[in-house]
């Protein structure tokens, strides 16, 4: 008879976080599916566990996961966990779940931490529909091409981001949403210098242009406003970009924050404020 697949969730900050049911799991499985070993042998081993771990990581799904697999289909159970969080979100595991499921091996998901869900219950922002956006592309072109999708979006948004790369996104946010979309910077979820900033994008990029932003982020950005901003058209923007310059702002800066407010194209908007 076929083994079990686990996801095991683990701690993102708290080793309080970790539950009975995490624990007893991982100690009964017949061996541990880890995204980096050196970390889940120190879960381990606060555990007092001693597991057979194999790697599973982003370069190793593949075969990897086949492995896996043959030894679950021998009869194995395993556990999988991921450096923190809950597996297959923005983690390794979709698609070693996504194989088991093709071989009708029972999956059993451990309910767990995961910063999207700590972040947006705590970020003050509507939660009754929100969007999990995880990590934007990197490539500059898909980048822009997904944030452009987004544009006309009501519901909630939530991305993660890496400390490093948080200024450049809070930038492409701004451009896309305008400065005065509110955003909840959720940072150190559960740790000791845990902080939840209510501001706006616009107030965001201020803050961290003297102090580099530090620690890990989960950004919770407000959904547009579901009434005009849905059906502005470029004629609406072009008299909104008015308005603005005649209240001394300047072209781009007017279109820039037209666009982001009424979820147009920055690019057609300009193009039509030059008479293009
Ligand atoms: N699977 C994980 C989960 O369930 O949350 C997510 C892993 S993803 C590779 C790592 C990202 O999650 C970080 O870049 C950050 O955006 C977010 N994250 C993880 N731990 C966090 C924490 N304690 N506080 C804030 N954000 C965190």
């Amino acid at each position: 008879m076929a083994g079990i697949l686990y996801l095991v969730p683990t701690p993102i900050g708290n080793l309080g976080d970790i539950s009975p049911r995490m624990a007893e799991t991982m100690a009964q499985a017949d061996f541990i599916a880890a995204e980096d070993t050196r970390v889940s042998l120190k879960l381990l081993n606060h555990l007092g566990l001693k597991k057979p771990l194999v790697s599973y990581h982003r370069h190793t799904t593949e075969a990897g996961g086949q492995a896996i697999l043959n030894r679950i289909l021998a009869g194995e159970t395993c556990a999988l966990v991921t450096d923190a969080g809950t597996p297959a979100i923005s983690d390794p595991g979709q698609e070693l779940v996504a194989l088991c499921a093709q071989n009708h091996i029972t999956v059993v998901a451990i309910p767990g931490p995961c910063a999207m869900v700590t972040a947006l219950a705590a970020s003050g922002q509507p939660t009754d529909r929100f969007t999990f956006e995880g990590f934007l592309p990197m490539n500059k072109k898909n980048r822009r091409t997904h944030l452009d999708s987004l544009r006309g979006e009501v519901r909630t948004m939530v991305f993660y981001e890496a400390p490093h790369k948080l200024t450049a996104t809070l930038s492409d946010l701004c451009d896309v949403f305008g400065p005065d979309r509110p955003v909840s910077l959720c940072r150190e979820l559960s740790k000791l210098h845990e902080e939840i900033i209510r501001t706006t994008l616009g107030q965001a990029i201020s803050l961290y242009s003297s102090d580099s932003p530090k620690g890990e982020f989960v950004l919770v950005v407000r959904g547009a406003a579901e009434t005009a901003e849905r059906s502005a058209t470029l004629e609406d923007g072009l008299a909104r970009v008015e308005q603005l310059r005649a209240q001394g702002a300047s072209l781009k800066d007017a279109v820039r924050q037209a666009a982001g407010e009424l979820s147009l194209s920055k690019n057609e908007l300009y193009d039509l404020a030059l008479g293009r």
